[in-house]
């Protein structure tokens, strides 16, 4: 016999989405509807801040707290009488929905763009800039550095420095994957700044290969992303490199 797949199950099609919102529906379902019937794609690294309303994610706070006691009691720990672990789906819920996946139920970081009066079109090198994320294979912590490179031009807009460090905090606090977060950051600035060139190179430690899987100590992943000018121009990719080499190690 053919035992359907229980992810199947969790994958509705169109026609089991609600048209109106139903009175016994959790948070996540009633976001999750919305997004369905947007035709919005709901990945572990996609931001659906546009589909959360105001108070709902106190209540998805509370859900996600709700599935956490089970998960805590599949795993055959006494929560009732531990008292180690008595608050953790509460504590880890938060983790989870108000810090490190913040980004993927908060707008994105209010970003003034300025003209470029001084009309600057030399290469401009920012980094290293922190990143704490984790991925979407095991919700282990990814810990890494990211540098950008820009090469605007006389029409570009530029962003203040602060604000690159809050928009990669903005994409990296989701479940990720290091190759898609790269291209999430980089196209996200390409279409604040509109520069010539653009590059985003991040370095980054992996621990669920550290602390699981083939535990290697050593382990680490290094990804390039490179636009325009930092495609076509191998000269403008040295010196970009060369300044990473020196502030890197
Ligand atoms: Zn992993």
């Amino acid at each position: 016999m053919l035992v359907p797949s229980p992810l199947a199950a969790l994958a509705p099609v169109d026609a089991e989405v609600p048209a109106e919102p139903l009175a016994h529906e959790t948070a996540s379902d009633r976001i999750r509807h919305r997004l369905m019937r947007a035709g919005q794609r709901y990945h572990a690294n996609d931001n659906i801040a546009a589909y959360v309303r105001e108070g709902e994610l106190a209540e998805l706070r509370s859900e996600v707290e709700g599935r956490l006691r089970e998960v805590l009691h599949a795993l055959v720990i006494d929560i009732g009488n531990d008292h180690n672990t008595a608050d953790t789906a509460r504590r880890v819920a938060k983790m989870f929905v108000d810090e490190v996946f913040h980004g993927r139920y908060q707008p994105a970081p209010k970003v003034t763009a300025f003209p470029n009066v001084s009309r600057l079109d030399e290469l401009m090198v920012v980094g290293p800039l922190a990143v704490r994320s984790a991925c979407s294979h095991h919700l282990c912590p990814i810990m890494g550095k990211v540098w950008i490179g820009v090469l605007p031009n006389a029409s570009s807009d530029l962003i203040g420095l602060s604000k690159y460090a809050r928009l990669c905090e903005w994409i990296m606090s989701r479940p990720q994957i290091q190759e898609e977060a790269v291209v999430m950051l980089a196209d996200e600035l390409e279409r604040r700044i509109r520069p010539d060139g653009l590059a985003v190179v991040m370095a980054a430690d992996h621990y669920c290969m550290h602390w699981r899987g083939v535990k290697d100590a050593d382990a680490a992943m290094q990804n390039a992303v490179m636009r325009g000018a930092f495609k076509q121009n191998a000269d403008l990719r040295r010196e970009f490199l060369g300044l990473l080499r020196k502030d890197g190690d």
